[in-house]
């Protein structure tokens, strides 16, 4: 039995993908949370994949890890960094993890004479989700977002839930927020509203009403048009929403409130009168606001999946924060490290600082050494996720330890040093999916290490997602050729952290420490390699690095 009455909220998107529904869910939590609300929010994807880990960066985006090591659907990343508050494996759940649960029940005899359906097995099974994930999380309010669009054949057994859930749970304890589409044309000049119409009209056909009316637009909405959209979908006036396209998606609660987004939500869900604080929130979009028009200090990724930024959005996020905590507004250069392999490192010329983040596969790898060897070199400030760890003692062992093959057993599996090389946990792991090294594991910082005055303290915990790790038999060798262990797992097996000694800042983590990393509280490592990188640039400047976060 749950001790608080869980409030919920479906949030559903119609007419086109890539409104910003995650945005303006993730946005809706942080407005909730400013209201003294214990948030919490669950994405459901409607695809056959148990989870996105097994796909390719291209198909989905960034996968993002949940502390307790889920491999998650982006938009966690985007929920985390709004509501701060960590989400779990139940945050996130997909069709595919729905029909194993069924089938495995199945073949185990649960349902024994009965015929597996539909409805209500496939209804239940994602309510008992749904269930599941506000139990755990003890959120007051759950945010509940159906990925896909109305009208997608693979969304409806979920609609069928919502409608279902809505009416046990009663109707008071439950809110059905539409983000639809205002399509613009030229020729007139005009905001369209028949679109939104016919999705709401949908959304009603399945059994579930729209309270709340998201418009996007990439126009400003006049008060005509929410008028019109009130009185043909039968919206509350002040339910309606006008989100125009804004660059500073943190922008979005502090828009939705002022709309009175909140008191409605209130009122509607009997939240009891709450009053909001968005106070710090509103300042710290001012800031980012600010700092756009100053971006003076550029910080190149080099990765293989630049050509779509999604697939590094917590990377590029924790660069932003990190320049925000230190006053700067920061400008990406999106490098491909296969341009690097064909046109040499003149492509992060004028760069203040490099970042190598994490990936799968021997694409591109060359040119991320390059990249290393040329910020190993030239000095430029350094931070290698990942695979940029796995990279940089890489380049160190071939150029600095003279062990010109030296490689990661990922990429040449008959290489005669193998610097990198498969953990002994994965040695006997065969099937792909959910099989990585994955979610939170606890890391001994070394005293003198860059990374130790980063953090500040002894130990840390960080999130893990790899099978390949640093090889212990190098350690020594690559230790008195000048590279510095600065992290390893409490009991000193596995290297977490590796730093170049003679280098202003080159420090690659074999986590991934920008799934911690929040708009109003810079993660440490991004935080103290962005003050090297200010450094690099203008050691005169009068402008003085702060080093507290927001
Ligand atoms: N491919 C590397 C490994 O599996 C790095 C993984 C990553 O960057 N997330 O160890």
């Amino acid at each position: 039995m749950r001790e608080v009455q869980t409030k919920f909220i479906f949030i559903t998107g119609g007419v086109v993908s890539s409104l910003g529904k995650g945005v303006t869910t993730a946005a809706l939590g942080r407005l909730l949370k400013a209201r003294g609300k214990k948030v919490s929010i669950l994405k459901i994807d409607p695809y056959i994949n148990i989870d996105p880990g097994t796909m390719n960066p291209y198909e989905h985006g960034e996968v993002f890890v949940t502390a307790d090591g889920a491999e998650t659907d982006q938009d966690l990343g985007h929920y985390e960094r709004f509501i701060d508050e960590e989400l779990i494996h139940e945050s996130n759940f997909t069709t595919g993890q729905i029909y194993q649960s069924l089938i495995d029940a199945e073949r185990r005899g649960d349902f024994l004479g009965k015929t597996v359906e539909e409805v209500p097995h496939v209804t239940n099974e994602i309510i008992r989700r749904i269930h599941a994930a506000a139990e755990k999380t003890k959120a007051e309010v759950l945010l509940v977002e159906l990925g896909s669009t109305l009208g997608d054949i693979k969304g409806m057994a979920f609609l069928e839930a919502f409608r279902i859930l809505r009416h046990k749970e009663g109707r008071d304890n439950c809110l059905s927020v539409h983000v639809t589409l205002l399509p613009h044309l030229n020729t007139t000049g005009e905001l369209k509203t028949r679109p939104a119409q016919y999705s709401v009209r949908d959304l009603r056909s399945y059994g579930l009403p729209t309270n709340v009316l998201v418009a996007r637009a990439d126009k400003d909405i006049s008060d005509e048009v929410l008028d019109k959209l009130s009185i043909t979908c039968d919206i509350d006036r002040e339910a309606i929403v006008p989100m125009s396209t804004t660059k500073n998606i943190y922008d979005v609660p502090v828009r939705l409130e002022q709309r009175g987004l909140g008191e409605y939500i209130d009122k509607k869900l009997g939240l009891g009168g709450t009053t909001s604080n968005l106070k710090e929130w509103a300042g710290m979009v001012e800031k980012i606001e600010k700092l756009k028009h100053e971006q003076d200090l550029e910080i190149a990724i080099v990765g293989k999946y630049v050509e779509l930024t999604d697939a590094y959005i917590s990377v590029s996020e924790a660069v932003k924060s990190a320049g925000l905590a230190h006053d700067r507004g920061v400008k990406i250069r999106w490098v491909n490290a296969e341009d690097i392999e064909k046109e040499g490192p003149r492509l992060l010329d004028g760069v203040n600082g490099v970042v190598v983040p994490g990936g799968f596969g021997d694409r591109g790898i060359e040119g991320k050494i390059m990249t290393a060897n040329w910020c190993r070199e030239n000095k430029v400030p350094y931070l290698g996720l990942c695979l940029g760890m796995q990279v940089l003692t890489i380049e160190f062992a071939r150029h600095v330890l003279g062990e010109e093959t030296a490689n990661s057993a990922e990429f040449d599996p008959k290489t005669k040093h193998p610097v990198i090389h498969l953990m002994e946990a994965q040695q006997s792991v065969y099937t792909k999916g959910g099989t990585m090294r994955l979610g939170n594991y606890p890391c001994k910082l070394i005293d003198g290490s860059l990374a130790k005055e980063a953090y500040g303290e002894d130990e840390i915990e960080e999130r893990h997602r790899h099978r390949y790790e640093f090889n212990n038999e190098y350690r020594e060798q690559l230790e008195n050729a000048g590279l510095r262990v600065a992290g390893t797992t409490p009991d000193d097996v596995l290297v977490e952290i590796v730093e170049v000694k003679d280098h202003p800042f080159m420090v690659g983590s074999q986590f991934h420490p920008e799934f911690k990393s929040r708009p109003n509280r810079a993660h440490p490592l991004f935080n103290a390699f962005v003050g090297a990188a200010i450094k690099k640039t203008a050691p005169s400047t009068t402008r003085t690095a702060k080093k507290k976060a927001l």
